[in-house]
């Protein structure tokens, strides 16, 4: 039984379109947070109480008012491929589904203005079609996840390794939001009030329009490169990146066996024991990117695949590369073993080469190494997105700390909050932002701690428990 005047609501939103049926309602209340074994004991239960999918910027502001003056929490969505449980009503009320408004309305000289709902792929269908121009970097659910999804709830992917992270400045140019008050305003960011908002998990502004940098499209070279051992493959991806010639888009090591048990369902690309490297490679750099890899150190590099040499068959049995890459490695994994989890680490310039190594040796089997190249404030690095085959919560909280404690910073996938997954501090920039545009808490509740409990101790190594969180045998009924 829902907390809400729900009925009243919709008579409030009548001509507006909206669902109700408790099974679709739930659907829409769920994304990706079933990654984690965590987030699934915690979260598996919840749901929202009515769908509501605008068409435009006033019918936005039309459920913002009508919830604002209800009491009724508002809970932004894509297409729900985030996989923190970010877009899972935690306190019920109207999950506000943006992927209705999707049109792409303007492509310029390196910009392009959408609608939050657009899917990334299909932005780049339209900017490749009017100007050979693509967006800089996409995750690798870019053929599924929303521009406004990917802001409000992402932090980069695809094109990292060229052009950093989406918080990086320059990679988001302007924001138009709504906020959640008596009179909802229409707010145009741009420069440093962007971070206000962005990977704020739409806690404190709705984005109704984004307005994003273009790079000149490529018809990418996917390679795939095999390696004895993971190291050597490390080592060369790591001097590939730091080829600042070579226009790469994907530089990708993956250790043994993830690529032969989990990847190559359908084409067998590898040996038991190998590892690869995956790269997205700009085709009129091709003849450099050979030049390096005859050169390069390591002794028993091959090349396993090339896109632009491949058979027809070879390529049907094979994805896009970037759908191994990223969380689409956990993914694959995941559909084969269900008892494999994952983390997101970062290794810090100048040491991930020693960093990966040490760490790696420590765990063995129990933690398999998957590492994404980026460009990290200026330098070239890894974040990792190991694979860890979980036994328990207790030793999930044991080898994160294991990797913190050797200098490896963990962004926490089995946590809902922004904190915990990320930097584990207060972000006064978008607590403040949230205190003006969103005064009753209303939009995503408990996803802020800084909001919620400003005394909570980040250091005491305890979960945050939202209050407010749904309790199961309420929602049962
Ligand atoms: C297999 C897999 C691979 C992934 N790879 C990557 C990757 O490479 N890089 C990466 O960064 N992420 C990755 N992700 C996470 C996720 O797919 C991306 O962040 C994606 O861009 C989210 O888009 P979405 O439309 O699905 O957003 P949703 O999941 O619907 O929303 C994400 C967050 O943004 C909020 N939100 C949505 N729309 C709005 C809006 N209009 N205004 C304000 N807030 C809003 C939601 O409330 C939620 O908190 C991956 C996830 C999976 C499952």
């Amino acid at each position: 039984m829902s907390l809400y005047d729900i009925s009243a609501l919709k008579q409030d939103l009548a001509g507006l379109s909206m669902v109700d049926d408790p099974r679709l309602v739930r659907q829409k209340s769920r994304d990706f947070f079933w990654y984690s074994p965590v987030l699934k004991r915690q979260l598996d239960h919840v749901s929202g109480d009515l769908v509501v999918t605008p068409r435009n910027e006033d019918e936005v502001v039309q459920v913002l008012t009508a919830c604002h003056a209800r009491g009724i929490p508002v809970t932004p969505r894509g297409s729900g491929t985030g996989n923190y449980g970010q877009a899972m009503p935690l306190s019920g009320g109207v999950i506000l589904n943006l992927a209705e408004m999707q049109s792409v309305r303007e492509i310029g000289e390196g910009k392009v203005i959408a609608e939050p709902g657009a899917i990334l792929s299909k932005v780049d269908d339209e900017t490749r079609a009017h100007s050979r121009q693509e967006l800089r970097m996409f995750p690798s659910t870019y053929r599924t996840a929303s521009i406004g999804g990917f802001i409000g709830g992402g932090s980069g992917g695809v094109g990292s390794i060229t052009w950093g992270g989406l918080r990086d400045f320059g990679n988001v140019l302007r924001l138009r939001i709504v906020t959640m008050e008596a009179e909802p305003r229409r707010l145009e960011l741009t420069g440093e009030d962007l971070h206000k908002v962005m990977h704020a998990y739409g806690t404190n502004g709705i984005i109704t329009e984004v307005e994003a940098p273009l790079a000149p499209a490529y018809d990418w070279v996917e390679v795939i490169v095999g390696f004895d051992d993971f190291m050597s493959g490390m080592r060369y991806a790591n001097d590939l990146a730091r080829q600042d010639g070579i226009l790469k888009k994907l530089i990708t090591p993956i250790a043994a066996p993830i690529p032969s048990e989990y990847l190559s369902r359908d084409f067998s690309f590898t040996r038991k024991d190998q590892s690869i490297v995956l790269l997205m490679i700009a085709p009129h750099a091709m003849g450099a990117f050979l030049a390096f890899h005859r050169r390069a150190a390591a002794g028993s590099r091959e090349i396993l695949f090339r896109s632009d040499k491949a058979t027809d068959e070879e390529s049907k049995n094979l994805p896009p590369v970037y759908e191994l890459a990223w969380n689409h490695t956990t993914l694959c994994a995941r559909r084969l073993a269900k008892d494999i989890t994952y983390l997101q680490v970062l290794y810090p310039f100048p040491n991930q080469i020693e960093l990966v190594e040490k760490i790696h040796a420590r765990f063995g089997d129990e933690v398999l190494a998957h590492l994404e190249f980026v460009r990290f404030d200026g330098d070239i690095t890894c974040f990792g997105l190991p694979l860890v085959r979980y036994s328990n919560e207790e030793r999930l909280e044991e080898i994160m700390k294991i990797h913190e404690d050797l200098g490896a910073p963990i962004f926490n996938p089995h946590r809902y909050t922004l904190e915990e997954g990320g930097m584990k501090q207060t972000d006064a920039v978008q607590l403040a932002f949230k205190q003006e545009a969103d005064p009753q808490g209303l939009l995503n509740p408990g996803k802020m701690i800084a909001w919620d409990d400003p005394s909570f101790d980040y250091a005491s190594q305890t979960t945050y428990l939202f209050p407010g969180l749904q309790n199961p045998e309420q929602t049962a009924e």
